[in-house]
């Protein structure tokens, strides 16, 4: 039974995060924001038109850097403050004015990225040769030069950056403050709805009748709000748009890839050997869900439900620490130590409270340590929900401790390598310990329902209708909410076929996830899982050396890009055979699925 969330307020300490050592007070913040503002302007004084020699350029990096890694903690504490609860003004005014303070900072530092680039490349060359630590940070800068603007107009652009990200921030607004959902009735009983008790429960209601109520009534709340979104989704386009012709690229697909380095034919192959292979498996999945519940028909609001809902082992975020421990314990000694930290050093929040984000993530700021997001339901879920966030938090440990800030984080194409990985360890592990036909089939639909669901069936089809959105934009177009509908209906029509009825409301998915302004995101999660997907399987038969290959990777940072990375893992990502092993996998384990269904359901037959 999905519950009414309390406030806030009302939360227990132990279940939240300690923000305090970002900042032990409000004083605390404060002081550091004027003191960032105090050492930007004299750094400015100090090096505006004043880096000359390859020393100049090492000397101004190197204070450059240290900058950043102030602004890193600040802009953490005040929009982390803000996820776990959208309602609270003050933390709201609190996160605005810091992104007022931000572009102002950025642009008064716009010059040091100018004045590099404007310098003679040999001056740089020595640079690079006499400083090792910098020398890929200036590679990089290196790379965007022919990109770049006159130093005025980059100047300007970054002190409208805050207003360029008002669209994510509206985005957002409308969606945590403004929809509130009513509650909806089936059989004169009221039910409670938000979007986080929508997502995290109501969706996969194992009650036919009160699922597809909810699913109705979300649908209906989301259809109020959805001219706003998408004016809002429009804007954000529209920047995009004029910032990669600003800019001087083909188009806003090259200039998100370009900063992904990641070519075409790698983000296409994604989208279309998905679409295109995994639908058959897919559709068998949901064919076995329809058979167990006895479904006249399959829609789109009954793709969430568990095979097994009599078997849904709950837990406790106490009994979460063995589960995760051993799991992961094949990762070695540090890596265990940092996940026991998290536990007791509350790095997570686990509280369920109104207002709080939808979803799970998890922030890593330079300096300290990750925090992570998480609305624990006590479902055996959360546990890889859990373990996935944790493989980002390892990934940026492992990162910040061998890398200076400008080389810790890599491509967003590699970002969910790590996090998919840990969930894949979890599975390992579980499937191990027992040969209980219930409990095996409940492990295999949980990395179906969750892992492979959300990352190569969710994201994949936001990022086949991304990628129809920026074809409207890239030739000078725009959208609406009628045309947003379209596009998000056709890909979920051509994927599923005539084995899901994508019933009315199904179109509004595209108001659901923030992706859509965070770039060409969506795609990444399949690319992370299926990296993972092939190194899992090195860790199952090799062990030890796999573990070794995959820390270093992790340690890397950003030093590579992602062929370069997943090469390291063993995994070459240029080909297409890692994508279709991972497919078939998947259809494996589909498989397996049925085999156990039939054998679960003649014993029952024969007791
Ligand atoms: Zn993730």
């Amino acid at each position: 039974m999905v519950k009414q969330l309390p406030p806030r307020s009302e939360v227990p300490v132990q279940e939240t995060w300690n923000l305090d050592d970002l900042f032990a007070s409000e004083q605390a913040y404060k002081e550091a924001l004027e003191k960032l503002q105090r050492d930007v302007k004299g750094f400015a004084e100090k090096y505006e038109g004043k880096i000359q020699s390859a020393d100049d350029v090492i000397d101004a990096v190197k204070e450059y850097e240290s900058l950043y890694m102030q602004i890193i903690p600040l802009g953490t504490f005040t929009n982390l403050a803000v996820s776990v609860d959208q309602t609270d003004d003050e933390t709201q005014m609190r996160d605005s004015h810091f992104g007022a303070v931000a572009a102002k900072v950025g642009s008064q530092l716009s010059f040091v990225t100018s004045e590099l680039l404007a310098l003679p490349e040999d001056v740089l060359q020595t640079a690079m040769e006499t400083s090792e630590e910098y020398s890929h940070y200036l590679k990089e800068l290196l790379r965007e030069k022919q990109y770049r603007l006159h130093p005025e107009a980059e100047k300007v652009l970054a002190a409208y950056s805050a207003a360029f990200d008002a669209p994510y921030g509206l985005y957002n607004t409308t969606k945590m403050v403004d929809m509130d959902f009513e509650d909806f009735t089936v059989d004169g009983e009221k039910y409670p709805l938000s979007y986080v008790t929508f997502e995290g429960g109501w969706e996969a209601e194992p009650d036919t009748r009160k699922r597809r109520a909810a699913f109705d009534a979300f649908s209906k709340k989301l259809r109020d709000y959805q001219h706003t979104t998408a004016k809002t989704y429009d804007a954000h386009l529209q920047i995009e748009k004029i910032t990669s012709d600003l800019r001087g690229y083909d188009s806003i697909t090259d200039y998100l890839l370009f900063n992904q380095e990641v070519d075409r034919s790698m983000y296409n192959r994604q989208i279309d050997l998905i679409t295109e292979e995994l639908a058959p498996h897919m559709r068998k999945y949901a064919k076995l869900l329809q058979k167990e519940y006895g479904l006249d028909k399959m829609t789109f609001a009954d793709l969430k439900i568990p095979l097994d809902p009599t078997y849904e082992p709950t837990i406790t975020v106490e009994e979460s620490k063995k589960y995760i421990h051993d799991s992961l314990a094949i990762m070695g000694d540090d890596y265990l130590d940092m996940v026991k930290r998290s536990y007791d050093e509350r790095w997570t929040d686990f509280a369920q409270n109104k207002g709080k984000s939808t979803g799970a993530f998890c922030s890593s700021p330079y300096g300290t340590h990750p925090y992570i997001l998480i609305s624990w339901t006590g479902s055996m879920e959360d546990v890889f929900v859990l373990a996935h966030e944790l493989g980002h938090a390892g990934h940026f440990y492992n990162a910040h401790k061998h890398q200076n800030v400008f080389n810790s984080r890599p491509s967003t194409y590699f970002i969910e390598a790590p996090s998919t990985m840990n969930e894949m360890l979890v599975a390992n592990h579980l499937l191990s310990n027992s040969d209980d036909p219930k409990f095996k089939r409940w492990v295999i639909s949980s990395i179906i329902s969750r892992t492979y669901y959300h990352n190569f069936v969710t994201h994949l089809l936001e990022a086949a209708y991304q990628r129809k959105v920026y074809e409207i934009i890239d030739e000078g177009g725009s959208v609406n909410a009628a045309t947003l509908n379209k596009l998000k209906r056709s890909v979920l029509e051509e994927f599923w076929g005539d084995t899901v009825d994508i019933n009315e409301g199904a179109e509004l998915t595209w108001m659901r996830q923030p992706h859509y302004y965070m770039g060409l995101y969506p795609y990444t999660y399949s690319a992370g899982l299926t990296i993972s997907t092939e190194m899992s399987k090195r860790v199952l038969n090799e062990g030890q050396p796999a573990v070794e290959d995959w820390l270093k990777v992790l340690q890397a940072g950003g030093t590579k890009t992602p062929a370069e990375l997943s090469k390291m893992a063993g995994v070459d990502i240029t080909t297409e055979e890692p994508l279709k092993n991972t497919i078939a996998y998947i259809g494996g384990l589909i498989d397996q699925l049925i085999e156990l269904t039939d054998e679960i359901n003649a014993q029952t037959a024969n007791n």
